[in-house]
């Protein structure tokens, strides 16, 4: 249940558009709910959180996180189980993940618990938005941005936390083409990588748009100093099947995003006893194995689309082909068991889930 000390005023919206939803179409993050959760930072502290009926925000021209970028994101997934019961897959790392963020970026906190029962407060109000249908969900858009007017260069005085929810289909259905990129980067040692920050998906775009060009849907990063290691796929953590064995990235680094889905995938797949390698993980190693045939799966990890299984890796003009997808025996049972144990369909025996 939510915890009734934290005071929250509501506004309801006095006509849900529920009614008008098309939910055998629904395009990813286009289809938002009733309600939205604002909260203001100003003099120090936070304001009280307010929901109200979702609608645009009247903004300054002069507010500092459109012109200098200081504004945080975060994305997580609720779902219902068989009893309508709300279940939210492993806020309390998304709730970290904020925090490191917003410290990166010089922007105020929120503490874990409150985090947490905001996010539950308005998932909770708009609970009939969840989807029931196989594949989808609620998605969860928490952020953070500066709002001081004043465009001078400096953290900003004043801040804005919004959530709001949209109910979603699958994301990327069809597997994906990606290629290891060598020249562009996300993210450099020292840099902001690890932060979910706007500017991060900004700078990708260009880069993603010419290999877009070159029939791919996505980017295999490597590292900014060499390129010679492998660090995520698009805005996805990035495995590897290579001679029976889990391979990733590790993220002791700061220029990885440190994924929830991509741990899960690690935690789970120890748990059923196999064997996972999280350290550098050198291109030249990768492009060896899948030239000998020794790369069984390759898969990215997300929120969004969960697992998206890799078809194609390209490198230096040459395309590698993968394994079919019915032949990916761990990606499949991983991606089949979150979106059971997020459904609520077998026992939570990690205890990853939010229920309420
Ligand atoms: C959000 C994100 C991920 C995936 O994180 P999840 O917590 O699994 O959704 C991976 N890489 C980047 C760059 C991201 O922004």
């Amino acid at each position: 249940m939510v915890n009734d000390s934290l005071t929250l005023k509501i506004q309801r919206i006095e006509k849900s558009r529920i009614n008008q939803v098309d939910w055998d179409n629904l395009p990813f993050g286009r289809v938002f709910s009733d309600h939205m959760l604002v909260m203001d930072y100003e003099n120090g502290e936070w304001n009280e959180p307010e929901i109200v009926p979702f609608a645009p925000l009247s903004l300054h021209p002069a507010t500092s996180a459109i012109h200098y970028g200081q504004s945080v994101f975060e994305g997580m997934k609720a779902n219902k189980d068989e009893d309508g019961n709300v279940l939210i897959f492993r806020p309390d790392l998304n709730a970290k993940r904020f925090i490191e963020s917003c410290e990166r970026m010089c922007m105020p906190t929120i503490p874990e618990d409150v985090y947490t029962e905001l996010i539950k407060r308005t998932v909770d109000l708009d609970r009939d938005w969840i989807p029931n249908k196989e594949g989808y969900s609620l998605y969860i858009r928490p952020y953070m941005f500066a709002i001081d007017d004043f465009i001078g260069i400096k953290p900003s005085d004043k801040y804005k936390f919004v959530i709001f929810t949209c109910p979603v289909g699958s994301y990327y259905s069809e597997p994906v083409n990606v290629k290891i990129e060598e020249h562009y980067t996300r993210a450099a040692s020292g840099g902001v990588g690890r932060a979910k920050t706007a500017g991060n998906y900004a700078a990708s775009l260009y880069p993603a748009k010419l290999a877009k060009e070159e029939g791919f849907h996505q980017l295999i990063w490597t590292d900014a100093a060499e390129h010679k290691y492998i660090e995520e796929s698009g805005t996805m953590n990035v495995v590897f099947e290579i001679d029976g064995k889990l391979v990733t990235p590790a993220e002791d680094v700061d220029t990885i995003l440190k994924g929830v889905t991509k741990r899960s995938v690690v935690e789970i797949a120890k748990h059923w006893g196999v064997e996972v390698e999280e350290r550098k993980v050198s291109v030249e190693e990768v492009v060896e194995a899948l030239r000998e045939g020794r790369v069984t799966d390759a898969f990215g990890a997300g929120t969004a689309a969960t697992i998206a299984t890799i078809a194609k890796i390209g490198f230096r003009g040459e395309l590698f082909e993968l394994p079919s997808v019915e032949s990916r025996v761990l990606s499949n049972k991983v991606k089949a068991y979150l979106t059971d144990l997020k459904a609520g369909r077998v026992e939570d025996e990690m205890g990853w889930l939010v229920k309420f």
